[in-house]
This record gives structure tokens, sequence and C-alpha cells, in this order.
């Protein structure tokens, strides 16, 4: 199943993309840490992602194409995946979408993490002191400052493909609020549902004797 996970940042997507993957057995792919291992290389490239990163701001398109590109190619991907943090623009959703449609496959569910802006801010912040109490690293874009920058970007160039997955068919909503179990339930219900309506299809071309 392919599966894009949509929310602002603190919503939970790393999260529910983690569980997804372990009860599925389908790929995680977070263009965060695609482009922070990037960033991670001493290249001229690399550094200027880091510095874009840091920032809040959204990486190139291009960048992000190459590197979810190459990512999908990747034999664990071919049968499905879960992508945490990409399309986060309308140019990025409209190229993944032809990209897709040229392999003769298709998005089964948008499944958005919907949460109030003012809840975001707090959940960050706290998320990096837990990470900094259990010694381990704080994300250099998890401070204040880079969180503002996340959240408006998100409100301007991120929130317009709920309506674009919309008009396509593929988007669900879930209310990011409730319990951590609570938001999983409700994604592993969306998903069940899409694969007993694949299922049902498929069945139905069987006896129907249409390819499928
Ligand atoms: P994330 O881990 O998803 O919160 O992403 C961290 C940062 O990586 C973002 O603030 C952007 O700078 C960059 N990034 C991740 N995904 C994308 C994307 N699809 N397009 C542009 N920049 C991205």
């Amino acid at each position: 199943m392919r599966i894009v996970l949509l929310g602002p940042p603190g919503a939970g997507k790393g999260t529910q993309a983690k569980r997804i993957t372990g009860a599925y057995n389908i790929p995680h792919l977070s263009t965060g840490d695609m482009l922070r291992a990037a960033a991670s290389a001493e290249t001229n490239i690399g550094k200027k992602v880091k510095e874009t990163m840091a920032s809040g701001k959204l990486v190139p398109d291009p960048l992000v194409l190459a590197a979810v590109i190459e990512r999908i190619a990747q034999s664990d991907a071919r049968h499905g995946f879960v992508l945490d943090g990409f399309p986060r623009t309308i140019s990025q959703a409209v190229t993944f979408d032809d990209l897709l449609h040229t392999e003769g496959v298709e998005l089964d569910r948008v499944i958005e993490l919907h949460v109030d802006e003012e809840v975001l801010l707090d959940r960050i912040v706290t998320r990096a002191r837990e990470a900094a109490q259990a010694g381990g690293a704080v994300r250099a874009d998890d401070n204040h400052e880079a969180l503002k920058v996340r959240i408006d970007a998100y409100r301007e160039q991120t929130a317009p493909l709920i309506d674009y997955y919309r008009s396509r068919n593929v988007l669900k909503s879930v209310d990011g609020l409730r319990p951590v179990d609570s938001v999983t339930e409700q994604i592993f219900q969306i998903m069940e549902r899409r694969q007993r309506a694949i299922s049902n299809t498929v069945a139905e071309q069987a006896k129907s004797g249409r390819p499928g």
C-alpha cells in the first residue's frame, strides 16, 4: 500500500509512520531523514541543505525529488511505502503524481494528521527537551525560531495539499490530538478499509473475467 502522511511539524507523522512500517511491512520514507543524511556530507550541496534545514525553510524541489525518486526505486518500496514529509508543495505533489502514473501505480491514501497550530510549538519543544534528557540528539531545527518558519512553511506551502488530495478522493483526516494509540488505530482502520476495497475489486474483476 502507498501511503502519504500529511501534517504540520510535531503532528506525529514520524511516530505513526514507524507503527505503519511495523504492522504492514512497508518502508518508512522520511524526506527529513534523507535530507539530514545528505546534509551530513561535507560537500557544497550538503552544506547548503544543512543551512536551509536549520533555518526551517524548505529544501529546493530538485534535491528533494532526486532523493525520493532514488529511494522509491529500491526493491523494498516496490509494493508500497509510507511517505513522511513528502510531498510538501503542490509542485512536488504534481511531479510525484506524474511519476507514479508513469509507473502505472497510484497513492492509496493520503492521511492528514490534523493538529491545531497552537499545540505544535509546545509539542516540539517537549520533544526537544525529552531528547536532550534522554541523552539523544536534538534536531538543529527544533528551536523556537526555526519552528515558526517550519509552521509558516506548512501553512503556506503544504496545507494546500489537503484540498489537492481531497479533490482526488484519496484524502482521509484523523484527529492528531487524540492519544498516540488512538491515532494509530484510526490510521489502521483507514488502511484496512482500503485493503478490503482493493480485494473486493480484484475479486469482482476475477469473477467477470476482466483483467485488473
Ligand atoms: P522533517 O523531518 O519532515 O520535519 O523535515 C525537516 C526539514 O527537512 C524541513 O524543515 C525541510 O527543511 C526539509 N524537508 C523535508 N522534507 C522536505 C520536502 N518534501 N521538501 C522540502 N524540504 C523538505
